[in-house]
């Protein structure tokens, strides 16, 4: 098993740098890295004293997006000796409490299931059980919380490189997918969903193919390129025994069990499985 822990540095979304202007009398607007801040600056006159109050509001829309960056949205995964798919339902609905607008499960042996929805893990589960789930070992699971593209089926997660060979399972948003679905069409890839969960995972495709990469190495060049938050989970036919994961600003906890690990946004999917945990 390959577990990629991206290093940690610093969340760009939350780093930012506020020139205070003393002469301002206006609300000025920052907008720096995806962060936006308002700085409306009161000055107060009196006969002797100026007394500046400077008060800094993260405005609604940043703010949303911090609490979908940590609340909203799960992942969870597992690859062990167990059947994955109980495991990975039972997960998604404890990490129901974050919110989500859709919900889609990969399985993986010799063949692989992908089988995905708008509405709940119940809507979800109702699908799964005309597929053969058991004896699955590797899996993963998602609940959306719809950035990129409206909740739809197509919009789920998880998401298929072109090739089919690589899935991923994402939480966050990349910022600048516009830019790297440009140069992957440009490349010949081409898209079925409106996500920039897609654009990712075929950057991994691209970045592995074209170099000739293991897919733990093509996701640490592909996060080099990429601007945003993500936790991700990725699974690649060609190495049916990994999972790689990575994260930077949205939550990701690893358990570790006797010959198994499980994924999961927080440690409630398997708590009844091991006490071992490592938060990335
Ligand atoms: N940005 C991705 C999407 O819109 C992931 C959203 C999420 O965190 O669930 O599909």
């Amino acid at each position: 098993m390959y577990l990629q822990q991206r290093s940690k540095r610093e969340d760009q979304s939350l780093s930012a740098h506020i020139n205070h202007n003393p002469n301002a009398k206006h609300w000025d607007f920052f907008v720096f890295k995806g962060l936006c801040l308002y700085e409306p600056q009161i000055v107060v006159k009196s006969q002797r004293l100026y007394f500046h109050l400077l008060i800094f509001t993260i405005s609604l829309q940043q703010f949303s997006f911090l609490i979908k960056q940590t609340y909203m949205c799960g992942i969870v995964g597992y690859i062990g000796h167990r059947d994955a798919y109980p495991i990975i339902i039972k997960g998604l609905k404890r990490l129901e409490y974050r919110g989500y607008d859709s919900a889609g499960i990969m399985l993986f042996n010799d063949t692989n299931i992908v089988v995905k929805t708008k509405g709940k893990v119940s809507d979800l589960e109702q699908i799964a059980a005309s597929h053969d789930n058991k004896g699955k070992t590797l899996g993963m699971g998602h609940t959306r919380w719809a950035t990129h593209g409206i909740p739809s089926d197509l919009n789920s997660h998880p998401h298929l490189s072109n090739s089919g060979k690589i899935a991923i399972v994402h939480n966050g948003i990349i910022e600048n997918y516009a830019s790297l679905k440009k140069m992957l069409s440009d490349n010949g890839f081409h898209f079925t969903s409106d996500t920039d969960t897609e654009v990712l995972v075929n950057l991994i495709e691209f970045i592995k193919t074209s170099q000739n990469l293991k897919v733990g190495k093509a996701v640490q060049i592909a996060l080099t390129q990429v601007v945003g938050a993500y936790a991700i989970a990725v699974i690649d036919a060609d190495r049916p025994g990994e999972v790689v994961v990575a994260k930077l600003g949205s939550p990701l906890a690893i358990g570790i069990g006797k010959d198994e690990y499980f994924i999961a946004s927080d440690a409630s999917p398997f708590i009844e499985y091991t006490k071992r945990t490592i938060y990335l």
